[in-house]
């Protein structure tokens, strides 16, 4: 199978492009290359004779048909997009161009090239659309999101994704186009973009640096290691059923202030010098609109795929604290650009 994967230079999608290839799929992987990629991500694979880069925008339709063309996927897993809830508060814009209209001009692209497929490969096609539970808004203290909570977006990000959530879904209704659609839960682990909760707690803790905790952390996310989630993703693609969403998520609710506390006892552990770095955390300004509690029921998943998460959060964030102090030349360079270690989000 020859998979075009949007976004592989990021976070999610570069944990499935490093891991379609080592499971010996072809691999194109199209992306803008905004301040959240970094080809680096990819540099394990990038020799690879199996795997292809092309530097582009999904909203570029030329430039689309042209990989489609020139690859002839079998497969679309589209990951690309805005997805810093933070920035989309102060610039809504970017979210709506990418995650909106991007996401129906790939759909078109895709569609355009399913039509000239044969029948077999027709029918073996798949859309596969990553999206995230925050198109569901926020949960009280108790309940979880399954596939059939209703949607209510919260932030401008949400928004955008629903919006992309529900083009997805017409595209198969209404022009028959093989979708599925997974709404997955907090990713954390490697290369992750230093200007997420989990990176910044790590980064600022290493550097005896305020650690910025929003409200009293009593938010709770539930977290799952991002290479659990790029096997699940690449278990959808493979045997998940068109027309269908999964929700996938770790099973690991944690409130941030719990998270923050836990990797402040990893690195006590591991840089003694600098401990306790509990002292460091510092409660700032909520975010606004800041959803209270997000978790997965992924009974389904589970059931259907025989996908399960295989590492514990307190595994998960001891392997991630390890992978940022082994990986010091991956991240210092991402702190000089735009907007990371500055407080976005406060402009509503
Ligand atoms: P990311 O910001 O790390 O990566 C996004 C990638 O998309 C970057 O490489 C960027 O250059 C690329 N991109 C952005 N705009 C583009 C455009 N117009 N054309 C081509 N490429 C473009 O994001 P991530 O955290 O890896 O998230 C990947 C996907 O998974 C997103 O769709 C996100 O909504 C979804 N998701 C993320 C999480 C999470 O916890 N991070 C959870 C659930 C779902």
């Amino acid at each position: 199978m020859k998979l075009l994967v949007t976004g592989g230079a990021g976070f999610i999608g570069s944990a499935v492009v490093r891991r379609a290839v080592a499971e010996g799929l072809g691999v194109v992987n199209v992306d803008k290359l905004t301040y959240a990629a970094n080809r680096d991500n990819v540099a394990s694979v990038a020799g690879d004779a199996s795997y292809a880069f092309e530097e582009a925008d999904i909203c570029d339709a030329g430039a689309i048909a042209r990989i489609f063309a020139a690859h002839d996927p079998d497969a679309v897993m589209h990951l690309a997009a805005e997805s810093h809830v933070d920035r989309s508060i102060d610039g809504p814009g970017a979210f709506v161009q990418t995650n909106v209209v991007g996401t129906y001009a790939l759909l078109e692209a895709a569609r355009a090239h399913w039509r000239g497929l044969s029948a077999p490969r027709r029918a073996a096609f798949r859309f596969h659309h990553v999206s995230t539970d925050e198109v569901f808004g926020a949960l009280g203290p108790t309940g979880k999101f399954n596939e059939t909570t209703p949607y209510a977006p919260n932030s401008p990000y949400s928004a955008s994704k629903a919006a992309s959530d529900h083009f997805a879904r017409a595209w198969g209704e209404t022009y028959g186009l093989p979708v599925i659609v997974t709404n997955c839960s907090n990713n954390y682990g490697p290369f992750h973009f230093p200007e997420k909760l989990i990176p910044v707690a790590i980064l600022n803790a290493l550097a005896g640096r305020p650690i910025p905790v929003y409200g009293r952390g009593e938010n709770v996310r539930d977290w799952l290691y991002v290479e659990d989630h790029a096997e699940a993703l690449l278990a959808v693609i493979r045997r998940g059923r068109v027309g269908e969403t999964y929700a996938i998520g770790g099973s690991a609710e944690a409130r941030n202030i719990d998270i923050v506390r836990t990797i402040c006892r990893v690195l006590d552990a591991r840089r003694p010098e600098g401990a306790p770095h509990e002292r460091l955390i510092a409660f700032v300004t909520d975010r606004p609109g800041h959803d209270f509690r997000y978790a997965i029921d992924a009974s389904k998943i589970m059931a259907e795929l025989g996908w399960r998460p295989s590492v514990t959060l307190e595994e998960g964030l001891r392997r991630t604290v390890d992978w940022y102090l082994a990986n010091e030349a991956w991240w210092r360079k991402l702190q000089r650009r735009g907007g990371v270690g500055e407080r976005p989000g406060l402009s509503a």
